[in-house]
């Protein structure tokens, strides 16, 4: 067996009964299992890690920890931010001094990222004062219009669908300092353009450049770590997500609302110019940014309309509240798909595909479809048991034999490794017969949806109008910034030869 330390994490998304389970496995914990006196929660959850506000952050109330202790709660102001890097060093000296205790950490949250590269460390890109020959050589080479957008990157991605223009350019600049990255995200999606453009300016790197470091590593485990990833059926979560956000109005989430947009708006508290001064201002340091932190929850900006409102209207309430179900919902969706597309596949590719029950990092699929008893048999009792055996170097019962639906969540098609074959995984085509406005180039991604795509009804009609301008003045040329491969339908192209 390893020398590392044991550690538990509970992932899973949104309203699934996390925090519930992880106080209940505390206090089994507490009951003496091998020696441990007992378990402290370590929490994972980026809008928790904020005091107050325990409505919209849905922080477990004291009353129902039942003595168990929780750290890195309850400890940031809003607007100040909180990031990965400064959660991992704090979850390990926590984890540390818990162990110190003869006491088992139970790491428990929904921001799963947090937790996984707390499992796995080095995998976060660190901050570079000298530039890699290839990006500072691609400086050098930028146009002046791209050097000075490079200069001075906007502070949060602009819109693609108002700022179309923007959106290009930023896109055309990644293109000019990491191609291969650039290819993978569509012009469109400025967020992840703009947190590859961040990654050079933070470590002086090219993306792709990290993503091969990281292949020379492999993924080595901090801790032996039990993962738990506590699950539910959408439908039936999604109609617990919905009563819960109807509860969260009935305990007061409006009054802290309303408490945030004072904190926000107090003059104190903004810039003169209301622009958020970045942190090479010295002046402004101490300066709070009101997207960030606390401010991402959901409800706050769903909300913002019927609060602004002078008259407030029954009608604008009710949309608000549609609003925040759905943003949660699709918050849950996303949480589902890092588990599957990201955690699942590095635990995977660190346990080195053997047997999944004697490996260093055992993942279990808990079912908490169902609640009441159920929950004490699919849930607590099974997840006690794993406990047990793990905490005692025991023999695990296989995880895909748990339930029908671990078998089916856990089994995920192997995910490539290999940085070329990352790079080219979500590779972006331009589309020469769809795009009809050559400044907002029609990207589709290469493989099986640029071929669902060619056999769609609209890039037929398109791919068909080209051909019956053959012959005539072509004024629909795509002008993409050249770097990016542009697909033209071979067949179409033959018929229009023709
Ligand atoms: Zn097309």
């Amino acid at each position: 067996m390893s020398n590392l330390r044991p550690i538990i994490t509970i992932c899973g998304t949104t309203g699934v009964g996390k925090s519930k389970l992880s106080i209940e496995l505390a206090l089994k914990i507490a009951q003496g299992i091998h020696g441990w006196r007992g378990a402290r929660i370590i929490n994972a959850d980026s809008m928790q890690v904020y005091t107050g506000m325990d409505v919209i952050t849905n922080k477990v109330p004291v009353a129902e920890r039942m003595g168990v202790e929780h750290l890195l709660m309850d400890f940031k102001q809003p607007g100040e931010q909180y990031v990965v890097g400064q959660w991992v060093q704090d979850a390990i000296k926590a984890i540390d001094e818990t162990h110190r205790m003869d006491m088992i950490p139970i790491i428990v949250g929904g921001t799963s990222y947090w937790i996984q590269h707390l499992m796995f460390p080095n995998r976060l890109p660190t901050p570079g004062q000298t530039l890699s020959d290839s990006v500072a050589q691609s400086i050098a080479n930028l146009p002046p219009e791209l050097l000075e957008l490079f200069n001075a990157l906007p502070e949060h991605p602009p819109s693609a669908a108002s700022h179309p223009q923007d959106a290009m350019l930023l896109h055309r600049l990644l293109t000019a300092l990491d191609e291969p990255v650039a290819q993978r995200w569509h012009w469109r999606d400025t967020r992840k353009v703009m947190g590859s453009l961040r990654v050079i300016k933070d470590t002086g790197k090219a993306p792709s450049e990290i993503i091969i470091e990281q292949s020379k590593t492999a993924l080595i485990p901090r801790y032996r770590t039990l993962c738990f990833w506590l699950y539910a059926e959408p439908s039936i979560l999604n109609e617990r997500l919905d009563a819960r956000v109807d509860d969260m109005i009935k305990e007061g989430l409006l009054n802290e609302i309303k408490e945030l947009r004072a904190i926000a708006s107090s003059p104190a508290c903004s810039s003169p110019d209301g622009v958020v001064a970045g942190p090479s201002d010295e002046s402004a340091v101490q300066q709070t940014d009101y997207t960030v932190g606390i401010y991402q929850s959901i409800g706050y900006k769903e909300f913002h309309d019927y609060l602004a409102s002078a008259e407030p209207s029954e009608k604008v309430f009710a949309s608000a509240v549609e609003q925040m179900k759905y943003g949660t919902r699709q918050y849950s969706k996303r949480q589902i798909r890092w588990l599957k597309n990201k955690l699942l596949p590095a635990i995977y590719s660190a346990n080195g595909g053997g047997d999944h029950a004697a490996a260093l990092l055992p993942v279990y699929l808990l079912d908490a479809t169902e609640l009441g008893d159920q929950w004490t048999s699919h849930v607590l009792n099974q997840g006690e048991r794993i406990v047990e055996a793990f905490l005692g170097n025991e023999t695990l019962v296989d995880p895909l034999l748990l339930s029908e639906r671990a078998r089916e969540m856990l089994t995920i098609d192997v995910k490539p490794t290999s940085p070329t074959e990352i790079l080219r995984a979500r590779k972006k085509v331009v589309c020469r017969a769809c795009t009809l406005d050559p400044s907002q180039p029609f990207m589709v991604e290469d493989g099986s949806q640029w071929e669902a795509h060619r056999r769609s009804r609209t890039h037929r009609r398109h791919a068909s109008r080209d051909k019956k301008m053959h012959g005539q003045p072509v004024n629909r040329r795509v002008m993409v910034h050249s770097d990016i491969p542009s697909k033209v339908d071979a067949e179409d192209q033959h018929r229009s030869i023709v």
